[in-house]
């Protein structure tokens, strides 16, 4: 199955979704990655979910990606006496560590790591960032705030607390039972909510012990002031809108979107662009002009994803909600602009010498009529540097790791093969080809790049290039390498 597109997709499971025939209506309609959202769902839910996605995998022959989104420290109110109440404007309301219902004056919150750091003027956000309090007073125990935006509170509505870097783990009890859960049952991602700091990621690093690569969410101020201290040590990135927009000025969230794609893409790493893309399909067949134009313009920006969240979860619409995506992405990918502003996004890499060859590879391909780029990989490192160059022809990521090809799956432009453990460049040279035939991107009078590490098994040693031609019977012919 040869997808005619670059970016990826990612659909986030959940009722609506969790059936083996709709698993696989998503896959054929472009769904190259599964989100488990680990806020939703109990643990035999996620082991169903990825029991299902692995059947399909295993009967489209196509290796496909799971991510599994951990809750991280969502912060939450009490519970209130006598159900909801109107906050208004202008009254004092107090936030405490006493577990009596609330009521319309006060009510619990249960994190003592928050008054630590709350100071007089701090702002909390309630419900979304609906309700907007300051602090007027506080100590070690509670917080007496004005209500500067009023509207309804309830039971457990989510809190955030924008301007103060928290004293919080990046993962609660709940995410560290998750994290081995999910570990153990095998998924290709975790994605940490709520990163602040660069440690965040590394101490869930130390937990997945390589099982899953680490992705973070981008979604507190405090990450995107040290933005480039978190690509440098993440796996992937995620622009978390959601609550990137209840943390900051919503119209700060296209900014900053576009800072973070593009760090991204100079740095090699993935990012998906996430949330609200096509919010009205949760209830509509149709999306608006609006949403096809923000899915559009994370394309255009050079994303490696865009993700569906509620809408393949709980929408009405799931499958059409993926057909979107992918004929949004087709168009805009036909595009010539889209080339053009690719190519002017383009940034040099690095010194090394995997670097120069995937470089090298994208120019031949370019100067000389190839149909793909094949580029042999072990831990991943050489197809990411690969897609990293946005080349013309498509990339084929041929490995002989499971891990690597479903990993992968969420990057730019790599069409994922599980190949042959070969130990000599001329078979892998004929392996590439009889792949890029096999899966429709070149026949026997074309010609292939084809890169890869020798000797073989050594990760992090491309080194080797060759322009070689679609026919077995030539490569065996030629030169005897
Ligand atoms: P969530 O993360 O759906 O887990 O909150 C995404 C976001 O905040 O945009
Ligand atoms: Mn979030």
């Amino acid at each position: 199955m040869r997808r005619q597109r670059n970016v990826k997709i990612v659909a986030t499971l959940g009722p609506a979704s969790t059936s083996r025939k709709t698993i696989k209506a998503l896959v054929e309609a472009g769904a190259d990655v599964f989100r488990l959202n680990m806020s939703h769902g109990g643990h035999e839910d996620t082991l169903e979910r990825h029991r299902l996605i692995r059947e399909v995998e295993q009967e489209l022959g196509r290796p496909i990606g799971i991510l599994a989104d951990l809750q991280g420290p969502k912060l939450r109110v009490g519970v209130f006496a006598a159900g909801p109440h109107i906050l208004q404007e202008g009254q004092s309301f107090r936030l405490d560590l006493d577990n009596a219902p609330g009521d319309a004056a006060r009510v619990q919150l249960p994190h003592p790591e928050i008054f630590e750091v709350l100071e007089v003027g701090s702002t909390l956000l309630v419900n979304d960032g609906k309700i907007r309090l300051k602090v007027i007073s506080c100590d070690e125990r509670s917080a007496v705030t004005e209500v500067l935006v009023g509207g309804e509170i309830s039971n457990r509505k989510g809190v955030n607390v924008p301007d103060v870097v928290l004293p919080l783990a990046a993962l609660t009890e709940k995410d560290r039972a998750d994290l081995e859960f999910v570990c153990e049952m095998g998924v290709d991602w975790l994605a940490l909510s709520f990163v602040q700091r660069p440690e965040d990621i590394a101490e869930a690093r130390e937990l997945a012990k390589g099982r899953a690569a680490v992705l973070a969410k981008i979604e507190k101020p405090a990450a995107l002031s040290c933005i480039h201290e978190i690509i440098d040590i993440a796996d992937g990135i995620m622009v978390a809108r959601g609550d990137l927009g209840v943390e900051l000025p919503v119209s700060e969230v296209p900014p900053s979107q576009k800072r973070i794609v593009r760090a991204c893409k100079r740095a090699g790493k993935p990012v998906i662009v996430a949330t609200q893309m096509l919010e009205s399909m949760i209830t509509s067949p149709v999306p608006t002009r609006a949403e096809v134009s923000d899915v559009a313009h994370a394309i255009y920006e050079g994303a490696d994803a865009v993700m569906l969240s509620a809408e393949s979860a709980v929408g009405e619409y799931p499958v059409i909600a993926v057909e979107t995506m992918n004929s949004v992405a087709e168009s805009v990918e036909r595009d010539p602009t889209y080339r053009q502003i690719v190519e002017s996004a383009r940034t040099p890499g690095k010194h090394s010498v995997a670097d120069a060859i995937t470089a090298a590879a994208r120019e031949v391909a370019e100067t000389v009529n190839v149909k793909a780029i094949a580029c042999f990989t072990h831990s991943g490192t050489t197809a990411l540097l690969m897609a990293r160059e946005r080349p013309r022809v498509p990339i084929l990521a041929l490995t002989p790791l499971k891990s690597t090809a479903r990993r992968l799956a969420l990057v730019w432009g790599l069409h994922c093969v599980l190949g042959e453990d070969v130990e000599r460049f001329k078979l892998a040279v004929v392996s590439a080809v009889r792949i890029a035939k096999r899966d429709g991107f070149a026949d026997e009078n074309d010609k292939i790049v084809v890169t890869a590490g020798v000797p073989f098994g050594v990760p992090g040693t491309t080194n080797i290039l060759r322009v070689a031609p679609v026919n077995e019977k030539a490569i065996y012919e030629g030169e005897a390498y």
